[in-house]
């Protein structure tokens, strides 16, 4: 073979796919002396909402943690009633004794301005507002309620989201551009209308608030949708036209692998574009699965794209007619899920743990060659082969496994890898 054979002159070296840089305003979450920042030069930042009843304290601090632990960087709550917003200085209170560190949003609709006006602890112990010009009020009385919330953002130093969504889109909005398109020479169809209907909604919001007094980076601006490819086409949009940080997200993305794929595929899209600046996975929990599952997938797909690192990734194969046994599978679990379960530890005490790669293989095929691409991996025996398991670490073979034992012995040798690479003395 010649050198020829491999490249031509004209060959131009193929670029590595990576996210594109957007670089929006940035925001300021603040609670207390500590803050987290949305947009700018700010990672793509995780967000979740809970979903217990906000009057009771203790069951929602605890979802909080709960969320927090698993990755969420800042957690909304519903604030729908007089003794919800009586709640929330509370459960600020709790998180603050637990020692979680996570800003609290809170969800407004309909009653925002009156909850706000009249429950100023609960206006100060938030650190973001969540108002939906879909429902803030109808005319003229809707600019006042509206007038009254971001007046309360700027006495007490809140960020804001302006969070419009297709299914509570401002109806008087859509009328009215649906009127104006019908009176255009050539009209655009219903769907292009509605997509520009609900950028409007939140552009227009947007200019009301800082023409109120809210500076430009307090404002956070989504534009949720269900279906992925709506949700493409809103988003793309909306960059276009702003510099806001954007909230990004796909409502009502359902349940399980569903909700799981949706998310993932429309947020992947956009992520790649540069477009996004904090994201939420509105998984709907499958009866008996933890509500911190949407912050797992939000992780995930951050992780997948490059954008950050927050879990060490255990690459592991399908398993095929070469492997038989399971046992491939229980290992490739195992050293996934004590991984995770450790990570809130090692986060502090292993700085840069959660860029190591862990391979778990199922037999000669490709297992030596994927455990070598990773900082540590092991390559079981497929149906047929040596009860043997060779171990590579950096990229060389470090042992071979044999006999009953292997799992734990595996789960021994990650453990010192990791103390001797990521610990004080590395
Ligand atoms: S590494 Fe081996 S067991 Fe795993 S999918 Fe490939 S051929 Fe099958």
């Amino acid at each position: 073979m010649t050198d020829a054979s491999f490249f031509t002159a004209n060959d131009e070296p193929i670029t590595p796919a990576a996210p594109a840089a957007r670089r929006s305003l940035q925001a300021q979450v603040r609670w207390g002396s500590r803050l987290v920042t949305v947009g700018g030069d700010a990672p793509v930042r995780v967000q979740s909402m809970t979903n217990t009843d906000t009057v009771d304290v203790i069951e929602t601090a605890i979802q909080v943690k709960e969320l927090a632990i698993a990755g969420s960087e800042m957690v909304r709550i519903t604030v729908n009633t007089p003794e919800a917003a009586a709640a929330v200085p509370h459960i600020r209170d709790q998180l603050d004794k637990m020692g979680i560190d996570v800003p609290l949003v809170g969800d407004f609709h309909y009653n925002g301005h009156r909850l706000l006006t009249e429950h100023p602890a609960c206006a100060e112990a938030l650190s973001k507002y969540r108002i939906n010009p879909g429902n803030v009020g109808k005319g003229d009385k809707g600019d006042k309620q509206f007038a009254q919330m971001i007046e309360a953002a700027c006495r007490y130093d809140k960020a804001v989201r302006i969070g419009v969504n297709w299914g509570s889109l401002d109806q008087e909005l859509l009328a009215a551009m649906m009127d104006a398109n019908s009176r255009r020479a050539v009209p655009w169809d219903a769907k292009p209308v509605m997509y520009q209907a609900l950028i409007e909604s939140a552009l227009q919001s947007a200019a009301d608030a800082q023409s109120l007094g809210l500076a430009a980076q307090q404002i956070i601006i989504s534009c949720k949708v269900s279906g992925v490819q709506d949700l493409i086409s809103v988003y793309q949009g909306l960059a276009a036209r702003c510099n806001y940080p954007l909230h990004l997200g796909l409502t009502e993305a359902g349940m399980g692998t569903k909700g799981t794929v949706a998310s993932a595929t429309a947020l992947a899209v956009l992520l790649q574009q540069g477009i996004g600046d904090t994201i939420r996975v509105s998984l709907t929990p499958q009866p008996g699965e933890a509500r911190t599952q949407e912050v797992v997938v939000a992780l995930e797909i951050l992780q997948s794209l490059g954008l950050r690192s927050f879990n060490p990734s255990v690459t592991a194969c399908p398993g095929c007619g070469r492997t038989t046994s399971t046992t491939f599978q229980e290992l490739a679990k195992q050293i996934d899920d004590f991984l995770r379960a450790q990570m809130p530890v090692w986060r502090g005490k292993y700085p840069g743990v959660e860029q190591m790669k862990v391979a778990v293989m199922g037999c000669i095929v490709n297992g030596p060659g994927e455990s070598k691409h990773a900082d540590i991996g092991i390559s079981l025996p497929g149906t047929g082969e040596a009860p043997a398991a060779p171990v590579f670490i950096d990229g060389a073979k470090a042992v071979t496994l044999r006999g009953d034992n292997i799992a734990a012995e595996f789960h021994a040798l990650v453990e010192t890898y990791i103390e001797k690479r990521y610990g004080g003395n590395a």
